[in-house]
């Protein structure tokens, strides 16, 4: 049987991650969280003390990084060699380190191949930036799914807050400000709607009412039960 992908693009905090996940384990598709990726490099440039702003070094970095992509109970984590560093990439300071090393074509090039190898192995739900108009452009169903700023951030407040960490809500929704504008702005695959993706805004939505809408898109495109 043909392997089935699914891309879902959208700014940070709109759910993509949570609604992703849930729409895989319905289907029974493996979900590819993206962003995990580059939140890895981002916290091993931290970790080392590379230059954010040289693509050549952080390239190099990735390289030698041992990035490997498991899943244990369905969940997927993300290591670097032995170490599952899936809880450390979620820290505000990972999350703008990431947006960093994204911005270079060396850094998208190497991880877009590695995802690509992902969807072609197995059905996949994948999330991202770029996955509708780049990664997988023949995906079978696209999604474009976001939010008003504040929904995000305040979504992303209770996330942080859940695991832990103390944050404010004008500093997260600041930091999502930075990254949309960031995403939106960089001049390799910068973020924004594929013509041929299915827009669905989660504003005021509960995070059922978004599974619903995007889960119910999906089986009606895909055509899966
Ligand atoms: O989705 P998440 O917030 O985990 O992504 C972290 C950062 O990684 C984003 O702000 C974005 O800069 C980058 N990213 C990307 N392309 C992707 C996924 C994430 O550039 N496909």
């Amino acid at each position: 049987m043909k392997n089935i992908s699914v891309a879902i693009d959208g700014p940070s905090g709109a759910g993509k991650s949570t609604i992703a996940k849930a729409a895989a384990k319905e289907l029974g598709f493996t979900y590819v969280d993206t962003g995990a990726m580059y939140r890895t490099l981002g916290l091993a440039a931290i970790e080392s003390g590379t230059d954010m702003d040289d693509g050549e070094a952080l390239s190099r970095l990735l390289s030698g990084l041992g990035l490997n992509i498991k899943y244990i109970d369905g969940t997927q984590h993300v290591f670097i060699g032995e170490r599952d560093v899936s809880d450390g990439i979620r820290r505000p300071e990972v999350s703008m380190a990431a947006s960093r090393v994204s911005a270079h074509h060396q850094v998208r090039t190497a991880l877009v191949a590695f995802q690509r190898d992902m969807a072609k192995r197995q059905s996949v739900v994948m999330d991202g930036r770029d996955i509708c108009m780049h990664v997988l452009p023949d995906a079978d169903v696209k999604i474009y799914l976001t939010a008003s700023v504040d929904d995000r951030a305040r979504r992303r407040v209770e996330q942080l807050r859940e695991m832990g960490a103390e944050v404010s809500f004008d500093e997260v929704r600041a930091d999502i400000e930075k990254r949309d504008y960031d995403d939106t702005h960089r001049e390799v695959s910068p973020l924004r709607q594929a013509p041929d993706a299915h827009l669905i805004d989660t504003t005021g939505f509960t995070l059922e009412q978004g599974m619903d809408a995007v889960i119910s898109y999906i089986k009606e495109k895909a055509h899966v039960l």
